[in-house]
């Protein structure tokens, strides 16, 4: 479905990037991993998607706090696959603190991970992506780009960021047949979420338990979490051609959370 299209998934060694990494090798693009993690499971993780499906898998170490890195990782994509075709924004960390308790530190690292870096990799991209009349941008946004829950200043506005930078580089881009999406997640059992779980129950001084089912769950009026395979389906939609004229938005995937 995808054969001769190649992809640059950010924050793809784990959770939803590595699922959305996943599915794009199983449809037959090409695909450049990015994250951090343990250097043999990321080159295990490389080689059963290559030989699996059949097609060039690299991995950028790039850190997406960081600018040249990030102009690194695209001219290096562009370099070895003739191009980048599709680019899946994810890479994203999480931080839950009230917010005169936020530390600053936090504040930066989200702003430049879960925002900027999809400003960076997108006007690196557009270029390639201008001259051949095709591409795909999908960012992963959340349902945070959408409403705000306490306790997450930082990434909520980071998310709501995305929407708006989602929007303008889909009315620029309209014209050039390439699309650009947010896709907007509600809860999804991955390490970022298993972390905050702690986070949120000192915040709210309730126990772990009462985390899930009260705060996570009770946002969802389907009770269960998202999949991390049903948003890598999403994607793969997004990038065939039936889903060119889906443009500029920000799509829930969230159990019905954003419809209270
Ligand atoms: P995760 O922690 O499992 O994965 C995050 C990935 O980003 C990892 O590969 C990590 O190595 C990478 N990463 C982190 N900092 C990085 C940096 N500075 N440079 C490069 N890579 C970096 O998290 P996840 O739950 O899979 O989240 C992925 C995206 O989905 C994030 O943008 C997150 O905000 C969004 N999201 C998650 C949920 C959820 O419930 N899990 C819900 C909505 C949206």
């Amino acid at each position: 479905m995808l054969s001769g299209k190649s992809a640059i998934v950010t924050g793809s060694t784990s959770g939803i990037g590595l699922g959305i990494a996943r599915g794009l090798a199983a449809s037959g693009a090409n695909v450049m991993l990015n994250g951090f993690g343990d250097s043999g499971e990321i080159e295990a993780i490389r080689e059963d998607l290559a030989n699996g499906h059949n097609v060039k898998v690299l991995y950028s170490g790039a850190n997406m706090a960081d600018e040249n890195e990030i102009a690194g990782m695209i001219a290096g994509a562009e370099d070895a696959f003739g191009g980048v075709d599709i680019l899946v924004n994810n890479a994203g960390i999480q931080y839950v603190a009230p917010i005169e308790e936020f530390p600053v530190e936090k504040w930066n690292a989200i702003l430049a991970i879960n925002l900027s870096s999809a400003f960076h990799t997108t006007r690196l991209a557009v270029p390639g992506m201008k001259k051949r009349s095709w591409g795909r941008i999908v960012n992963i946004a959340s349902a945070h780009a959408l409403v705000a829950s306490p306790f997450k200043s930082a990434y909520v506005a980071a998310k709501h960021g995305i929407a708006g930078l989602t929007k303008t580089a889909a009315l620029e881009l309209a014209e050039h047949g390439i699309t650009v999406n947010a896709v907007c997640p509600g809860y999804v059992m991955t390490p970022l979420v298993e972390k905050q779980i702690p986070e949120q129950a000192k915040a709210r001084g309730i126990t772990e338990q009462q985390v899930i089912s009260d705060v996570l769950l009770a946002a969802q009026p389907t009770k269960r979490f998202v999949t991390v395979e049903e948003l890598a389906a999403l994607v793969n939609f997004l990038c065939t051609d039936h889903a060119r004229s889906i443009t500029g938005t920000a799509l829930p995937v969230d159990g019905g959370w954003t419809a209270h």
